[in-house]
């Protein structure tokens, strides 16, 4: 038994039942029934709970049902033996609960009661009524046993899933607790596919998915280290992650001999206010284009626009991506080596790789042009040759010792990992 109070009033539930019929297509669902006691005036109260699942509110509600007594006897409602009930002049809208604050007097010695919603009025006029061929009977459903972090990485739909798919010979229950029929193939709450969430919202698929997640959040560095393995399975940790030094010679090694300077001071003056002159121009251009780019690439997603269409994430696996692919980066042809996804189907790393070798020219016109396509100039890296920094991703630019470019693409978002 429950009790709780309002005011000096107390009451006692005698009777809650959560029906397990719902009727497919109705306006309105009936979640909750109960017989309750005001123990001060010694009344016997109905409440019941209506979730209005109408896209327009309701404004009148007919119930009907039978009341029993605590032997199982039939109890009449106002000289009749089935109980009525209507409210009227009322706001119910859309997505909210109605009825837990009125209370319906019933005869002292009902204890069991079965309600059935019999009509609904809507604010449009539209009258719905039931329609016995439609109740469908539904079975309880289960909230998901997961944590917050997890079911917001697990699924991108606005409304959040909530409970484990559940389906019978008549209906499927969708993950946001909508009862749909069993020819429908989407789900008219959340329009989430039957066959999505059928496969993706089972106990056992999420029970799997959960603890993938919390190793993959405790082991996020080893997981790392073992992708950047696959990217270079030869190497030994250490060289993989020494900056290789006689590589960075790109803007270093622009050093002036100082031999027969004083020859040919006069033309080595004529020749910097040329070469000032030029950059002057070259600066100006470069402003005017750079007003004019447009400023598109907040987002990691936006990496795929470096590569085209072809760099499709929706046909990921859980362990990633491994379709190596051709792809042309800043005039380089070049191939896509790994890739992988974060929980929330962002870009977690994209390893490109030059084909061919390139000489110190060619590397250094990469590192420009890469930076005018991400709009920013590097920053020297301690790992790496260079890095662009973005708000939520960071590129990495280098040529390692066989001369090959590389460039890595990779999410900062740990706790997307
Ligand atoms: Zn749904």
């Amino acid at each position: 038994m429950v009790r709780w109070g309002v005011g000096m009033k107390y009451f006692e539930t005698l009777f809650k039942v959560n029906p397990l019929k719902v009727e497919l297509d109705a306006p309105l669902v009936l979640q909750e029934t109960a017989i309750i006691k005001d123990t001060v005036d010694d009344k016997i109260l109905l409440r019941n709970i209506f979730v209005n699942v109408a896209n327009q509110d309701i404004v009148a509600i007919a119930i009907k049902g039978t009341l029993k007594d605590i032997f199982g006897e039939n109890v009449k409602y106002n000289g009749q033996d089935e109980f009525t009930y209507v409210y009227q002049d009322i706001i119910c809208e859309p997505n909210t609960i109605f009825g837990n604050k009125i209370s319906i007097d019933l005869p002292r010695d009902a204890r069991k009661i079965e309600v059935v919603i019999e009509k609904v009025v809507l604010l449009d006029g539209t009258v719905w009524k039931s329609n016995p061929e439609n109740i469908v009977t539904i079975q309880r459903q289960h909230e998901i046993e997961a944590s917050d972090e997890f079911i917001n990485s697990y699924d991108t739909n606005s409304i959040l899933p909530i409970f484990y798919y559940v389906e019978n010979d008549s209906c499927w229950q969708c993950t946001c607790g909508q009862v749909n029929k069993v020819s429908d193939e989407y789900c008219k709450h959340c329009s989430r596919e039957k066959k999505y969430v059928k496969t993706k919202f089972t106990k056992e698929s999420i029970a799997k998915e959960y603890q993938d997640f919390i190793y993959r959040k405790e082991h996020k560095e080893e997981l790392q280290e073992k992708l950047v393995h696959k990217v270079f399975p030869d190497a030994k940790p250490e060289e993989m992650l020494e900056k290789p030094k006689q590589e960075v010679a790109y803007h270093k090694d622009s050093r002036l001999h100082t031999d027969g300077f004083q020859k040919y001071k006069h033309v080595i003056i004529n020749i910097t206010i040329l070469l000032l002159a030029i950059l002057a121009i070259l600066i100006g251009v470069f402003l005017f284009n750079h007003s004019t780019v447009a400023k598109s690439r907040e987002t990691i997603e936006n990496i795929t626009d470096l590569f085209g269409t072809q760099l499709n994430t929706d046909n990921l696996d859980e362990n990633g991506w491994e379709n190596k692919g051709d792809y042309e980066l800043c005039d380089i042809s070049g191939t896509v080596c790994t890739a992988s996804i974060t929980y929330s189907k962002k870009v977690q790393y994209v390893y490109w790789f030059s084909d061919d070798e390139c000489n110190q020219t060619e590397y250094e016109n990469f590192l420009d042009e890469l930076s005018r396509v991400l709009e920013k100039q590097p920053q020297e890296d301690d790992t790496y040759d260079y890095r662009w920094e973005f708000d939520d991703y960071y590129v990495y630019g280098y040529k390692n010792p066989n001369n090959i470019i590389c460039a890595i693409f990779c999410s900062v978002d740990e706790d997307d990992w």
